[in-house]
């Protein structure tokens, strides 16, 4: 699937980007001390471009903080007068996209709640229609690449063209460690299918706690993500919402110093020449697997003709399990991964029984 959109780089509307893009602030905005407290100290780590925080909240079930509303909005204009901070509030309709644009809000975000529902999506997008702000749309929470890339369009086609993904994690039946299991393919795919689009990483949405944060930011660093958005309290202790993800702005200031920076390329003439000696390598090698698969090929269809001559069928499942066991065996002598093994012959074991097919079917 390939993703047509119309995209300004960051670096034409961030003031002074130079990459990552750092987002921090609380889950939700609980009171004025609370959100000038938490960006002054922000501010003060000189690492983070914008405050984040929600004043109007999608919460699961009913009757738990639902946010503070548009006085939060006074006080976002209070953070960005004091402290330089752009500002950032998720918007789920019309009326919130109304509200946050006369407050001057310098970003808007989609919620994760928001990007399933195409009808709320496009509520915003037509909200949208000639205004130039930037958005940020983060996935939704089923991992679901098109409802993502369907929600991003919707926002282009109202005239954005300041596009933000923002990848925090999807909802998965199976337990794992994560709150929100991070399927890192999805927003590497999303980038192969547009690879203008900045894509940053929720890293607090995708743990639900904090000491595992730090290998999520460096693993969004290391597949060359645009930014992080980090959830950031003063005192996440005794925060309305998502208590147990937020750090508070000191800890997050270590985060960011741990973080290592590696460059998409290197600058150093030795590295890239060894590097290229290896893909030269690595060429050959792959170019020995296609001549080898199709030797292969080759004779699987000289066996298709044998077995359609003497009335043979083409599936013989034990001929199959002599194959799967015995390469998998040599395989793992040779060092290599048994499922990646199991999984490469099944794709040639699929393509082998249509070749004979087509020999079969051949008059
Ligand atoms: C949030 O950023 O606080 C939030 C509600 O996130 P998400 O939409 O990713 O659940
Ligand atoms: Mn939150």
């Amino acid at each position: 699937m390939k993703l047509e959109l119309d995209i300004s780089p960051l670096k034409t509307w961030l003031p002074n980007y130079t990459g990552p893009l750092i987002i921090a602030g609380p889950c939700g905005a609980e009171s004025r001390e609370q959100i000038m407290n938490t960006a002054r100290e922000i501010a003060k780590l000189n690492k983070v471009v914008v405050f984040r925080a929600g004043i109007w909240k999608p919460r699961t079930r009913p009757n738990a903080f639902e946010g503070v509303g548009s006085v939060g909005l006074e006080w976002l204009k209070e953070v960005k007068q004091e402290t330089g901070l752009l500002t950032t509030v998720e918007v789920a309709n019309a009326q919130h996209v109304k509200l946050a644009l006369k407050a001057d809000v310098d970003i808007l975000w989609i919620g994760a709640r928001t990007t399933v529902s195409p009808f709320a999506v496009q509520e915003i997008a037509s909200a949208l229609a000639g205004v130039d702000i930037p958005v940020m749309v983060k996935n939704p929470i089923h991992p679901e690449i098109k409802l993502w890339a369907g929600a991003l369009e919707r926002i282009n086609q109202a005239g954005i063209k300041k596009l933000v993904a923002v990848h925090r994690g999807f909802y998965s039946y199976e337990k794992t460690i994560y709150r929100n299991s991070p399927a890192w393919n999805i927003p590497i795919e999303l980038k192969i299918m547009c690879k203008e689009l900045p894509v940053i990483c929720d890293p607090s949405h995708i743990c639900g706690r904090t000491d595992m944060l730090l290998p999520v930011m460096q693993k969004a660093l290391d597949l060359n993500m645009d930014g992080l958005m980090l959830e950031t309290h003063i005192n996440p202790k005794v925060a309305l919402s998502d208590a147990e993800q937020q750090v508070n702005p000191e800890q997050l200031g270590h985060l960011l110093n741990e973080l290592i920076q590696r460059n998409a390329n290197s600058n150093n003439p030795e590295f890239e020449n060894q590097l290229q000696e290896l893909r030269i390598e690595i060429d050959a090698i792959d170019i020995q697997l296609l001549q080898a698969l199709s030797n292969r090929m080759a004779v699987v269809e000289k066996i298709g003709e044998y077995k359609k001559d003497n009335q043979v069928t083409i599936l013989q499942l034990g001929r199959w399990y002599e194959i799967l066991n015995t390469r998998t065996h040599k395989g793992e002598i040779m060092g290599l991964n048994t499922d990646f093994i199991k999984g490469l012959l099944e794709l040639v074991h699929k393509e082998s029984i249509r070749v004979q097919t087509k020999v079969m079917n051949k008059i």
